[in-house]
């Protein structure tokens, strides 16, 4: 049987649910039309999606039309989901751009060609909508050629617009198919003309584009429309072209066209450039046939987790067969796998680029049992969505999650809530401060209380010195003639350690000191590890206070990388976020910008960075060094923390 691995991308909204919905009813899967609206289409199952009306999962849904396999994916079309579109790019062989009649072209349908066109999938468009109020077919077609190529050839003409959207005209066979029951017809009087030229331009177009066509053509032979649908589909695997449809997938006009077209325009498994991967056994790049001959290799492009079923992966055949009950080699572990377990075939890396997670919330249980459930569920659900990690923050104690967006990490939060009963709050998280000093002070403290019975007493001299940054801490003892015992100096050291852990400022930790016990006093009878301790803990507060203290800030590495008309707009915020560049890479229409910013004014950098480039940039972040915090910041930072406290 022919197979069809097909994706379906665009912006939210433009109707790849509605349209997924109207190919099931079409070829008979399902026996009525789900609607978004009110929660009841096929591929948007998971409660979350019900309630915020948008996919944000893939799902992936097989169906036969007319003795071909349809294997299609939804993803979802929000650009924090991106990662989920790039799984469904690397497993097909074909995608199905929708674009809304009324609203056009939109940044996540650029965003998606644009990933498209980076591994020359074969593409169809579908303009959908065209019973909206503001359709317009020409316009966005005008728009759909401006903004993602030349190339866009439509296949089609609407009949009608808007309310009086009735059908179609199909431009290779010159037929008019009319209504949900896609009824053929003739072509009506008034659009004859019109038809007609939009078939002579189709037909230049293609044999242009087809060697042999364009001698026939030229020599004034017949061409047919099987060499026609024949020229389409080979230019459009090669990426010359991409054929345009209309229809509305809420009446389901123009589906069946969309499915037959799946079939005429998009490339089976065999059609498209060899896939290559890695011989696990001799390290050799091989071609993989996509026969069931061939031995068996495999993609897992999705594992979900499901509170009833546990993990479910799904995973692309790109050769040979597989049944349950046997052994495969994952090669990323190059150890056998038992079918049924998660498992990936194509060497160490799948190939699928996940978004950088560097939005990041603190995430807090609320309950003890939301703590508990949380550390089973949340580990699921980030291995379900690659673009999730979690981790501990030690400086700040707390747990940290990041995605690749604010709604993203909601989504998380609400799935928690949904699918396993786990209420979680997600903050900003904390930034973490240090403290340290600026001079080299002397410190005295003498901690004695020697009114009846045993007494205590401790007596140190410390020496403080600024260390420079990322120095660390260092305690040095420097005892002449025994002024203190040995045995009491670990003591001195014990006090020290525990009072750097908080600054006298506004209590972070205290960093870049080298603190020396260079002299002290004992008493025979009272002195005791405690009574030292306490000495050193208290010299070294007061050492501090004396030291000319100040906060000091993480500093970030920052690159961003962005199309050339927003660098300007990108520096010029990065100037208010107290940012240094460093440097710009030009290459190619796309910016590089290298620059350092503290980490306090980037916790939204991923959201700010959106709203400035309507989502054309992205960033990479990572710490680099401790800075000190400058004065008029430094007094706020302190009020706030002790007012926390
Ligand atoms: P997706 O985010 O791309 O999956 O888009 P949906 O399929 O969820 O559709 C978004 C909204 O557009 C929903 O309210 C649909 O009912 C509506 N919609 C989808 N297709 C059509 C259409 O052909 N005509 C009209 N008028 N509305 C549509």
């Amino acid at each position: 049987m022919q197979i069809r691995n097909v994706v379906l991308l665009s912006h939210q909204g433009a109707g790849k649910t509605s349209l997924t919905e109207s190919m099931l009813f079409s070829s008979g899967v399902i026996q009525r039309l789900g609607e978004v609206e009110n929660g009841t289409t096929t591929s948007d199952y998971d409660p979350l999606e019900i309630e915020r009306h948008m996919g944000i999962n893939l799902s992936l849904l097989p169906f036969e039309w007319q003795g071909v396999k349809l294997n299609l994916i939804d993803t979802p079309g929000y650009a924090d989901f991106i990662g989920e579109v790039r799984s469904g790019l690397r497993v097909t062989e074909g995608a199905i751009v929708v674009i809304c009649a009324a609203s056009g072209v939109e940044v996540g349908t650029e965003q998606m060609w644009g990933d498209a066109e980076k591994t020359n999938l074969p593409r169809l468009i579908f303009i959908n909508k065209m019973d909206r109020d503001n359709a317009d077919f020409f316009s966005t077609l005008e728009g759909i050629q401006a903004k993602l190529s030349p190339r866009c050839l439509p296949l089609q003409l609407p009949i009608g617009s808007q309310s009086d959207f009735q059908g179609i005209i199909d431009l290779v066979t010159m037929k008019a198919y009319i209504g949900a029951t896609s009824q053929e017809a003739e072509i009506p009087s008034t659009l004859q003309e019109q038809a007609e030229a939009s078939r002579e331009k189709l037909v230049e177009t293609v044999v242009e584009i087809d060697d042999e066509l364009i001698n026939k053509y030229l020599e004034g032979e017949p061409i047919s429309n099987e060499e026609i649908l024949a020229a389409i589909k080979k230019s459009g695997i090669a990426g010359k072209l991409v054929p345009v449809f209309v229809g509305s997938a809420l009446q389901s006009i123009g589906t069946q066209q969309v499915l037959n077209g799946i079939y005429s325009y998009l490339p089976s498994p065999e059609e498209k450039d060899a896939f290559v991967a890695k011989n696990a056994s001799t390290g050799d790049q091989e071609e993989i046939k996509p026969n069931s001959e061939s031995p068996f290799s495999g993609l897992v492009f999705k594992t979900t987790a499901d509170p009833y079923v546990g993990k479910l992966s799904y995973f692309r055949v790109y050769s040979g067969a597989i049944s349950s009950n046997s052994q495969v080699l994952n090669a990323n572990k190059n150890s056998m796998e038992r079918i049924g377990q998660l498992f990936t075939m194509l060497g160490k890396n799948p190939g699928i680029e996940f978004p950088k997670a560097n939005f990041n919330m603190s995430i807090q249980p609320q309950t003890k049992s939301d703590l508990d459930k949380m550390s089973t569920f949340l580990p699921r659900i980030c291995e379900e969505d690659p673009s999730l990690q979690t981790r501990r923050e030690v400086d700040t104690n707390e747990f940290i999650i990041s995605g690749v967006g604010d709604s993203h990490l909601e989504v998380v939060k609400g799935k928690m809530r949904r699918k396993f009963g786990v209420e979680v709050k997600l903050d900003l998280p904390k930034i973490p401060y240090k403290e340290t000093i600026t001079m080299s002070t002397k410190a005295e403290y003498k901690h004695k209380k020697q009114s009846g019975g045993h007494g205590q007493y401790g007596h140190v001299f410390l020496e403080l010195e600024p260390l420079p940054r990322g120095g660390g801490f260092e305690f040095v003892e420097k005892i002449f003639g025994g002024a203190i015992p040995q045995n009491y100096i670990p003591s001195v050291e014990k006090g020290v350690n525990e009072a750097k852990q908080e600054g006298v400022l506004a209590g972070y930790p205290v960093v870049d000191v080298k603190v020396s016990l260079y002299d002290g006093s004992f008493h025979p009878v009272d002195s005791s590890d405690i009574a030292f301790k306490i000495a050193g803990a208290q010299a070294f507060k007061k050492g501090l206070s004396e030291g000319q203290p100040v906060l000091l800030e993480p500093i970030m590495n920052l690159k961003v990388t962005v199309p050339e008309a927003y660098t300007g707009d990108i520096t010029s915020d990065l100037n208010t976020k107290r940012g240094r560049m460093l440097g710009i890479n030009p290459g190619n229409g796309i910016n590089v910008i290298e620059a350092q910013a503290p980490y306090a004014e980037l916790l939204r950098y991923a959201t700010d960075l959106r709203s400035l480039t309507q989502g054309r940039a992205s960033f990479a972040m990572e710490f680099d060094h401790y800075e000190e915090v400058p004065a008029h910041l430094s007094q706020k930072i302190t009020t706030d923390k002790k007012k926390a406290n």
